[in-house]
């Protein structure tokens, strides 16, 4: 091997981003880096980010993650999708769910027989043909990795988290496999003078630690990509404009739903995240249309439990850094961008960003095209995740100034034409590798009530009796094995609880 390999690796920040960073590289190429992990007591992490995605699960095996261990470790409980209230009109609901919705036939996607059974009168609400939300709906988990009859996927899931628990989970498991976390304020960063590269960073001890290449992890202050580097953001509050978020823990009461919730408000949003030991909520808005004292009071008249700690507020701005790799700085998490919770897709996108980055992975002579190939794969993973949130919010029909202003915005041409060939045809397509499926659009669309003139012609195919058949078979399928499953306590309870504080 040439001797322009990459030996020391310094990641910069060690919440979530930082320690999944330093999980991910210390097991995939542990043997070949010397990997340093800095972070500060003093300044903390953000503590917030407690909801994710299936994909997760890929990263637990990546890291070697025992599953149960992990959940045990964090309070966690299982997440089977998002329930999503008073976001089309107020007083209406609807699911996006993991997994698969029906069964495919002939060509097409269930939901096409579905848009037809439905002007027919025939089909049920949407979530009858997921397994996901008819578990969800009675409170139920199981791990069923395939539909007892086989024909039909199984259950997809990903977790809810207590955010501290998961960064200190993953510092264990990454000192483990030779991971070195140096505590310390980083006071001064040192740059090559002539290639502008990072080369080392001054502890607040005087401690200098030098490196090759450098992962900033530090939250959005981005020390190193943008008070370093200067890298710029491209700003994306004109699409996404809520600046806000009022955080509060409170009490659990009643079981804990195996479902996120998010529930409109009339400038924003409430999350509420169901973990063992407590339940996280929090109101993102958008400041131009309410002030932080009615945010805070809308929270506290809207959580279910009673608060455990103050309720405290994070700002952000909403886009992404201009370059997530810069020079021999890779921006992972919050120092790379921000894309509000809505669909718990920030986690991933850090996820998404260390595979990349490993795939990727430079030498010391950092060819820019390699570099340029990152940052052109990470701006469209954002843009695309960003596109489908934008559609959660302007696919309203409600009636304040908030929700008449996202309404009536200007929309990226992206998404504009996804959302009108949808209405035109009731077609949708994944592009290249974006993360959201076409159900996961279809879900999103139906539920606030954005309807397609027609549907695929193939639907015509069944006789209105078959379609019948087909539509109510796969309801009685899909219904069956839920009656089997334990409750979601009942299997926290059994297979993985944390222990009694
Ligand atoms: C309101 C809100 C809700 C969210 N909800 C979700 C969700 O449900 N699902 C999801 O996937 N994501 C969510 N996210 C995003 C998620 O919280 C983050 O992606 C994730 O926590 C990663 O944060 P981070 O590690 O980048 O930053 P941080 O947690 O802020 O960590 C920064 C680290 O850098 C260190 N640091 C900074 N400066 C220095 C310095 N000078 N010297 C030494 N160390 C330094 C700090 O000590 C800390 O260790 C949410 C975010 C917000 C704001």
């Amino acid at each position: 091997m040439s001797d322009s390999r990459i030996r020391d690796v310094v990641i910069v920040g060690g919440g979530t981003a930082g320690w999944m960073a330093a999980a991910a590289l210390s097991a995939t190429m542990g043997d070949q880096l010397r990997i340093r992990l800095i972070e500060s007591d003093e300044i903390g992490i953000v503590g917030v980010g407690e909801a994710t995605i299936p994909a997760i699960r890929l990263f637990n095996g990546l890291v070697h993650i025992d599953e149960d261990e992990f959940i045990r470790a964090t309070q966690g409980s299982f997440k089977l999708g998002i329930e999503f209230q008073n976001w089309g009109r107020i007083g209406e609901s609807y699911m996006h769910v993991f997994g698969q919705i029906g069964q495919s036939l002939d060509l097409i996607e269930f939901w096409q027989y579905w848009l037809r059974g439905r002007r027919e009168g025939l089909a049920g609400p949407l979530g009858e043909y997921s397994l996901n939300e008819t578990a969800a709906r009675a409170g139920k988990f199981g791990r069923v990795p395939r539909h007892p009859n086989g024909q039909l996927d199984g259950i997809a899931y990903a977790f809810h988290f207590d955010a501290s628990l998961y960064a200190r989970f993953l510092r264990a498991h990454s000192e483990r496999q030779g991971a070195v976390r140096t505590e310390g304020k980083i006071v001064a960063v040192n740059r090559d003078p002539e290639t502008g590269f990072v080369r080392s960073v001054t502890l607040e001890s005087g401690e200098e630690i030098g490196g090759e290449l450098f992962i900033d992890c530090s939250g959005f202050r981005g020390l190193l990509i943008e008070q370093t580097l200067e890298t710029g953001y491209v700003d994306w509050s004109h699409w996404l404009p809520s600046d806000r978020a009022i955080a509060v823990p409170t009490a659990n009461v009643g079981p804990i739903r195996p479902f996120t919730q998010s529930i409109a408000h009339p400038a924003g949003w409430q999350w509420r995240i169901p973990l063992q030991h407590r339940t996280g909520n929090g109101h993102v808005f958008c400041s131009q249309f309410m002030s932080e004292d009615e945010a805070t009071r809308i929270l506290l008249d809207t959580v279910e439990g009673e608060p455990l700690a103050d309720p405290r507020t994070i700002r952000f701005q909403t886009g992404m850094r201009r370059k997530a790799w810069n020079g021999n700085v890779v921006a992972l998490g919050l120092a790379s961008g921000f894309l509000e919770p809505l669909e718990s897709t920030s986690i991933h996108l850090v996820q998404n960003g260390i595979a990349r980055l490993i795939s990727h992975f430079p030498d010391r002579g950092f060819a820019p095209t390699n570099v340029e190939a990152y940052n052109r794969r990470i701006a469209y993973d954002y843009e695309r995740i960003r596109d489908f949130i934008i559609l959660h919010y302007t696919a309203n029909q409600r009636d304040e100034p908030f929700w008449r202003h996202v309404r009536e915005m200007e929309l990226p041409a992206t998404l504009r034409d996804k959302i009108e060939l949808f209405r035109a045809t009731g077609r949708i397509f994944r592009e290249q590798d974006e993360l959201f499926t076409e159900v996961g659009w279809f879900q999103v669309l139906t539920g606030q009530n954005v309807v397609p003139e027609t549907y695929h012609p193939l639907a015509d195919q069944l006789t209105r009796d078959e379609l019948a058949g087909f539509l109510n078979d796969l309801r009685t399928i899909i219904a069956a094995p839920v009656s089997r499953l334990p409750s979601h306590a009942e299997f926290i309870a059994h297979t993985c609880a944390a222990p009694a504080a």
